[in-house]
C-alpha cells in the first residue's frame, strides 16, 4: 500500500482528514504535528474576549485522526529527504510515496528578550494572557497589520487600565483592505485609546521610544525552522510551489509555509489557507488517479472580516466597508460553521 505522510496539521490537512474515510481508501495516512490541537486564528481573538471556548477554536488533530484511521504522531518535522522520500522528525524516520507540507510560518521578530512575545505560530499565543502579569502597565504591538489590529483592541478590551501601544513603519495599512475601511480602524484605535505610533521604523529594540514591559511581534512572517533540503525555497525559506500546489512531483505544499512562482505576493492569511485545502484535496486524490490536476486561482477580493472586540467587527468587500454589531454576526456564521462541518 502507498503512503501518504502529512506534515504540519494546518487547514489544508483537517480537510484531508475530515474526507479521507470517503475518498482516500487504498492508502495508509499519517500525520506528523507538533502539537495536538490545530487553532483557527479568525476566532482567537474572540476566544481572547472571552467569547469562544477552547475546544470551540481549534480541531482536536489526535482525536479527528483517531475517527479517521489514520495515524497520528506527535513530533517536530526537522527536515525533509526528497532525494531518498523520507520524512525526519525529532523522534521518527518515515518514508513516503507522497507527501504535503502544510506547516505554516514563523514570526520575524527583532529582538529574542524574554519581554518580547511573538504571534506566529499561534500555538504560541494561546496562553497570552498568562504571559501578561499585573505588574506589566505597557503593552506595545510591533506591526499595524490584521493581526496587530486584532490583538491591540483585545487587549484593551481585556486590560483597559492598561496602556496599550501600535507601533507601525508606514501608516495602517492593512492588505487588502480598502482606503475606507483603513481610515475607519484608525479612528477606533483612536477612541478606545490605543495609542498609535506611525511612520517608525524599528530595526532593533533600542529605536522603540516609548517604555514597555511586553513587546509584541506582528511583523510579518518567515519560513518554518525545517531543513527542505534539495526542494526549491525562497530566501525565507518559504517553499516555492506551482499553482498546481506542488513543490516536485510527489510533493504537495500549502497555507503560510508556501510561495507561489504564480503569484508570489499573495499574503500569508487563513483565507487564502482555507480556500487552497479543497483543491490540495482534489488533486492528491487525482495523482493517486494519475488524473490532470486542478489548478489554484487565489480570490482577488476575499470577503475579510477584522474582529475589533466587544462583539463588533469590520467587515471589507470590494468597496463596502462596514462597522457593526451585524458585521461580528456574520462572522461568528462563517467561522461556526468552518470549525463544524
Ligand atoms: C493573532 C493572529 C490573528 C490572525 N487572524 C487571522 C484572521 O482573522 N484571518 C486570516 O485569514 N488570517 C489570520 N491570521 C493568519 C493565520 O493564522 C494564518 O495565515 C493561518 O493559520 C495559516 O494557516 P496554515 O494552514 O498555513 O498553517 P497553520 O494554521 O499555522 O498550521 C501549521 C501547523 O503545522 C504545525 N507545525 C509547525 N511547524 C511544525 C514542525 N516543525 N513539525 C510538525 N508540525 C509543525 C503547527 O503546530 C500547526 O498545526 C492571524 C494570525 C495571527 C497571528
Amino acid at each position: 500500500m502507498k503512503r501518504l505522510i502529512l506534515c504540519g496539521c494546518g487547514h489544508g490537512h483537517i480537510h484531508i482528514l475530515k474526507n479521507s474515510r470517503k475518498f482516500l481508501k487504498n492508502i495508509e495516512i499519517i500525520v506528523i504535528t507538533d502539537n495536538k490541537y490545530q487553532y483557527y486564528s479568525g476566532m482567537y481573538t474572540g476566544f481572547l474576549d472571552g467569547i469562544y471556548r477552547h475546544d470551540e477554536i481549534c480541531f482536536d488533530v489526535e482525536k479527528i485522526c483517531h475517527e479517521n484511521n489514520t495515524k497520528f504522531i506527535l513530533d517536530k518535522v526537522v527536515s525533509i529527504d526528497s532525494k531518498n522520500n523520507v520524512v525526519i522528525s525529532k523522534n521518527h524516520k518515515l518514508e513516503y510515496d507522497y507527501l504535503s507540507v502544510n506547516l505554516g510560518a514563523s514570526q520575524n521578530t527583532i529582538s529574542f528578550d524574554k519581554s518580547v512575545i511573538n504571534s506566529k505560530p499561534i500555538n504560541n499565543i494561546i496562553d497570552l494572557k498568562d504571559r501578561i502579569s499585573i505588574e506589566d502597565n505597557s503593552i506595545v504591538i510591533l506591526g499595524a497589520g490584521a493581526s496587530g489590529l486584532e490583538l491591540a483592541f483585545a487587549l484593551k478590551n481585556i486590560y483597559p487600565d492598561k496602556t496599550i501601544s501600535i507601533i507601525t513603519k508606514g501608516h495602517i495599512q492593512m492588505e487588502g483592505f480598502n482606503k475606507s475601511s483603513n481610515k475607519k480602524v484608525k479612528s477606533l484605535l483612536h477612541s478606545k485609546g490605543i495609542k498609535l505610533y506611525e511612520n517608525q521604523k524599528i530595526n532593533d529594540v533600542n529605536d522603540i521610544q516609548i517604555p514597555y514591559d511586553k513587546l509584541i511581534m506582528c511583523i510579518g512572517s518567515k519560513g518554518v525552522d525545517v531543513d527542505f533540503g534539495n526542494l526549491p525555497v525562497t530566501d525565507k525559506n518559504f517553499l516555492l510551489s506551482d499553482e498546481f500546489l506542488r513543490v516536485s512531483e510527489n510533493i504537495f505544499a500549502v497555507g503560510d509555509c508556501v510561495s507561489f512562482r504564480k503569484y508570489p505576493n499573495l499574503p500569508k492569511a487563513g483565507v487564502y489557507a482555507i480556500r487552497q485545502s479543497s483543491i490540495l484535496f482534489k488533486n492528491i486524490v487525482r495523482t493517486l488517479k494519475s488524473e490532470d490536476l486542478i489548478e489554484y486561482v487565489p480570490d482577488s477580493n476575499p470577503l475579510q472580516i477584522l474582529y475589533c472586540s466587544n462583539e463588533k467587527a469590520l467587515l471589507n468587500y470590494k468597496n463596502l466597508s462596514l462597522y457593526s454589531h451585524f458585521s461580528f454576526l456574520i462572522k461568528k456564521y462563517i467561522d461556526r460553521k468552518y470549525m463544524t462541518k
